[in-house]
């Protein structure tokens, strides 16, 4: 498998001259697997990554990708109104999520929206949730082409729930050939998921966005009436066995401090997850850093991985992982 990072700026995007290295563009990773393309999240990485796909196989059609959303928050799916091949005939999306879009905004937004079929889609609350969730990416007055019309106009677009019955915590993607996909509810206000995904011998953690310690009460999972329920120690279970982690690691630990129950861990939390979901499996897992804080300059992200080299030597953690951070068009091969 080949990973390529294509917006790894978490919460919104930040361009200018303090992000020139690591990047400014939200969520979004192109991994090729065995099965073809799969996207991680549409932030406004979604872009880049829909040009370099023009550039490759032109406009007319033959692009086929899976696209796995973490979750529905602005910085996970503001790519894709601007996504060039969602508007060409001959290409095909199959768009897996959780559709988690609370039912009051997805009231109010299906009052204010003119489109007559976005806003029939939107007030009758299909059964089909992330339908609703890429509607609000596009809806009238936001876009001039709603997620609707897209699919008229465009390619083959068909969007797929991931949902988790009862207190259920994990499930599996059915119905694909050649990798497997795996995902687990995340700990993050309004849920989230994290995937795993497996392709011939190799496989990538991506953990989207979630908070250390306990299952935040706003992340709406039924287990979070239980305290006792303490979200890392699913996703050290999760993790173990996986070759690369994608994570989440957007807070030092001062600012986690200020920022507890906004759904994102510290990098230190994040490495120790890692460094003993390995120690558990007896194999090394490679880190990569990722959704980093948009307040956070190259300069301060450079300070930030001196830092936390000294906090994996000073905890051992060099033992079971190796790590890196993310940066806006890095590459990485997947090996097991
Ligand atoms: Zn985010
Ligand atoms: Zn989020």
């Amino acid at each position: 498998m080949e990973l390529k990072v294509y917006g790894c700026r978490g919460s919104y995007p930040e361009p200018g001259e303090d992000t020139v290295r690591y990047g400014g563009r939200t969520s979004c990773y192109a991994l090729q697997t065995e099965a073809g393309l799969i996207i991680l999240d549409a932030g406004n990485g979604l872009v880049p990554l829909g040009r370099d796909l023009i550039r490759k196989f032109g406009f007319k059609g033959g692009i086929e990708a899976k696209v796995f959303i973490s979750h529905v928050h602005g910085d996970h799916i503001e790519g894709w109104p601007f996504f060039t091949p969602a508007y060409l005939k001959g290409n095909k999306f199959s768009i897996y999520g959780l559709g988690n879009v609370p039912d009051k905004l997805t009231e109010e937004s299906g009052r204010q929206v003119k489109d007559p079929e976005t806003r029939t889609l939107l007030l009758r609350r299909r059964k089909n949730r992330m339908d609703l969730a890429m509607a609000t990416s596009t809806q009238a007055g936001r876009h001039p082409i709603t997620f609707a019309m897209q699919k008229v106009i465009g390619a083959d677009i068909e969007t797929v729930d991931l949902d988790l019955p009862g207190s259920e915590i994990q499930g599996n993607v059915d119905g694909l050939e050649g990798v497997a996909v795996e995902y687990m509810w995340g700990n993050h206000p309004d849920g989230a998921l994290v995937y795993k995904i497996t392709s011939g011998d190799k496989s990538l953690l991506f953990t989207g966005d979630y908070e250390q310690g306990p299952l935040l009460k706003t992340s709406k999972h039924p287990l979070t009436f239980n305290r006792l329920w303490e979200f890392d120690s699913f996703l050290i279970n999760f993790i173990s066995g996986v070759d690369v982690a994608l994570m989440d690691s957007q807070y030092t630990p001062a600012d986690y401090e200020r920022k507890k129950t906004w759904g994102h861990p510290t990098a230190e939390r994040s490495l120790e997850i890692a460094a003993e979901a390995a120690r558990r499996a007896g194999k090394k897992i490679h880190v990569i850093l990722t959704h980093h804080e948009p307040e956070y300059t190259d300069a301060f992200l450079d300070k930030r991985h001196w830092d936390l080299e000294q906090f994996v030597a000073k905890e051992n953690l060099f033992h079971h992982i190796t790590w890196e951070l993310a940066r806006d068009g890095m590459v990485r091969e997947i090996k097991a």
